[in-house]
């Protein structure tokens, strides 16, 4: 099977599963796992900031930052289907009590789309409270946001006194795609969550990082949730050695990607234009027939993909997808398409 429904379905290797089974542990809720402690100062270091917190999942990271840094009937300004607002089962207005906006259409925004959704300060207007950023952005078919755009939203938000957040889950694409280093597409934020186990390959875990007293207050906000985790060691040891060994061949999975999105272009039934690949991630439609069959049909073949809306597949490229699989795979799916 050839799976590409998400970069989320690697499994450990080899070497990661020894770095794991080898790892120093301690209770991480006393805060005397030693991995654990290296995980989180390894990624404070690499986005450049003052520290770092290790929590179950990108989902956690990003609710933690909402909780801390928004308000209760506030407004959350994030991109047309940004995770925070299609992916995290409502979590926003559940934990936090705000609600999203969305500013822009199709993904990455401008600071003029921002402006234009910011509410005037009223007794009964929502508050603007906080801005979230999604790069790469995953719905829009893994696309990186403009790092001039970024820069402009952070002036905005400044000025606005608004606090800013990256959702960096898939932070490691945007620089292997940019050739820009992970800190600096996370200086212009207060706060950045990252994910270990979408491209770079790790079981679970991602870390929300910002200013030293945040991230306290983020430890406290992750034991209130349930994510203070004991010999969590295992775990960032598969975390650290995914930075180590798997950060490098990000741009591998961008290759195959693109030639994939070629490939499917070269059947007229598949609506794509490869040039919008930017990263891991390749969305695409199909004509004339319903997608529901399409991935039925493909699935019985060998290939799996996913749907993230009416007519929308999704293919997404990872470590346990070769260059030889995903040309096999885009040629099941052509042929499929062409009967
Ligand atoms: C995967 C993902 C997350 C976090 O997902 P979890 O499954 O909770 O770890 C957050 N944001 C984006 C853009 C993602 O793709």
């Amino acid at each position: 099977m050839i799976d590409l429904r998400s970069d989320t379905v690697t499994r450990p290797t080899a070497g990661m599963r020894r770095a794991m089974a080898e790892a120093e542990v301690g209770d991480d809720v006393y805060g005397e796992d030693p991995t654990v402690n290296a995980l989180e100062a390894e990624v404070a270091r690499l986005v450049g900031k003052e520290a770092s917190l290790f929590v179950p999942s990108g989902t956690m990271a990003n609710q933690i930052a909402l909780w801390c840094q928004s308000e209760r009937g506030g407004e959350v300004v994030v991109g047309e289907g940004s995770h925070s607002l299609l992916f995290e089962s409502g979590a926003m207005a559940a934990l936090s009590g705000a609600q999203p906006v969305v500013a822009g259409r199709g993904g990455p925004y401008t600071a003029a789309d921002v402006e234009a959704v910011l509410r005037p300060r009223t007794d009964y207007h929502p508050r603007s409270c906080m801005v979230v950023v999604e790069n790469t952005h995953n719905w829009s078919g893994g696309r990186v946001f403009p790092q001039s755009d970024v820069l402009e939203i952070a002036g905005l938000a400044r000025d606005r006194g608004l606090p800013l957040h990256l959702d960096g889950a898939r932070l490691w694409n945007a620089a292997a795609a940019t050739g820009l280093e992970p800190r600096t597409l996370c200086a212009p934020f207060d706060t950045v969550s990252v994910c270990l186990s979408k491209g770079l390959g790790a079981p679970v875990g991602s870390l929300l990082s910002g200013p030293r007293a945040l991230v306290a207050r983020a430890r406290r906000v992750r034991k209130m949730l349930g994510g203070g985790m004991r010999q969590a060691g295992i775990l960032a040891a598969a975390g650290l050695y995914a930075l180590e060994h798997h950060r490098a061949r990000i741009a591998v999975d961008h290759a195959v990607a693109r030639a994939f999105a070629e490939q499917m272009a070269s059947s007229p039934a598949v609506e794509i234009d490869p040039r919008r690949v930017e990263t891991n991630i390749v969305v695409f439609g199909i004509r004339g027939r319903s997608t529901d069959l399409f991935l039925e049909d493909a699935r019985r073949e060998g290939v799996r993909l996913g749907v993230i809306g009416p007519g929308r597949v999704r293919a997404v490229t990872h470590l346990d997808v070769s260059e030889g699989d995903a040309a096999e795979a885009s040629g099941i799916l052509v042929r499929l398409l062409g009967r």
